[in-house]
């Protein structure tokens, strides 16, 4: 299908470091300025960035449902996601975009904090009508530990397959995978392209996101960006705030990283 799923990192939309949810709303009004003007179809996520990660971290939901007070958690961790959903979708919504909150956790199931199944019929629906699904990254039912996390670097490789979709646009708050992490070291090297050849030796600079992080960090993006790019999908990893970013990437430019096995 002609179709991209871009994701929008938490790390952009909200001030992630922040002790509790706080939005970016500088960031996501450039954000939402930038979606208004790509012609292409495609399927929005977003992730949790300091709306999901404390939360998560505080009350150790991503194990599972261990007592009483975690089936608390589990509704407050979602009930937070789906703040931040209404944030987003009505930034977009005022200016006239249709993009429709989607809560993923709502029929996904999950075995062990991987998703088995989630239902596709009404996001295919909702593409045929030209209307943006917009999903998120949230803590959904776990049949093996009643909980887990459907982070939305998990969701977007997840559609990308099951909706054949022509390649997946991670937008985040650095300007692509690095030989390490440029937020700490002045010295790192933008990586123009990460391919079977050169994988296992990156993966070993890979440790994760320096920020508080509950579902793998950059070396969790890259992964599951390797998994669909063995399949054929193609992944791109760029700087989301940079002018007019997400709109080269869709176009094919080489902004970032690209992800192709
Ligand atoms: P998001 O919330 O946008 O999905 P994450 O916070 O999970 O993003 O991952 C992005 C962060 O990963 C960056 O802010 C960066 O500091 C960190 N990071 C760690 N290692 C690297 C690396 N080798 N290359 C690029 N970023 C890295």
């Amino acid at each position: 299908m002609d179709l991209i799923i871009l994701k929008i990192g938490g790390s952009v939309i909200t001030h992630k470091n922040k002790t509790g949810p706080a939005v970016n709303f500088k960031n996501l009004k450039k954000i939402t300025d930038q979606l208004l003007v790509l012609n292409k179809k495609f399927i929005l996520i977003h992730g949790a960035g300091s709306f999901g990660h404390q939360i998560v971290k505080r009350t150790g939901i991503d194990k599972g449902i261990k007592k009483k007070k975690d089936l608390v958690n589990f509704a407050e961790t979602q009930r937070l996601q789906n703040e931040l959903n209404l944030i987003f979708t009505q930034s977009l919504i005022e200016k006239g975009f249709p993009a429709f909150p989607f809560q993923a956790s709502a029929s996904a199931i999950m075995k062990n904090g991987r998703m088995q199944k989630m239902d596709l019929d009404v996001i295919k629906g909702l593409l045929k009508l030209n209307i943006t699904p917009v999903l998120y990254g949230v803590p959904a039912f776990d049949n093996e530990k009643g909980c887990s996390i459907l982070s939305g670097d998990q969701i977007a490789p997840f559609l990308a397959r099951k909706l054949k979709a022509e390649k997946i646009v991670e937008a985040t708050d650095v300007d692509g995978v690095f030989t390490s992490d440029p937020k700490k070291d002045k010295k790192a090297k933008q990586i123009k392209e990460i391919n079977r050849k050169n994988f296992e030796e990156i993966k070993k600079t890979l440790k994760g996101s320096r920020s508080v992080d509950v579902t793998g960090g950059m070396l969790g993006k890259v992964s599951e960006l390797i998994k669909v790019a063995k399949m054929g999908v193609k992944g791109q990893i760029i700087e989301a705030t940079k002018k007019n970013n997400i709109k080269k990437a869709f176009l094919g430019k080489k902004v970032g990283t690209i992800i192709r096995w």
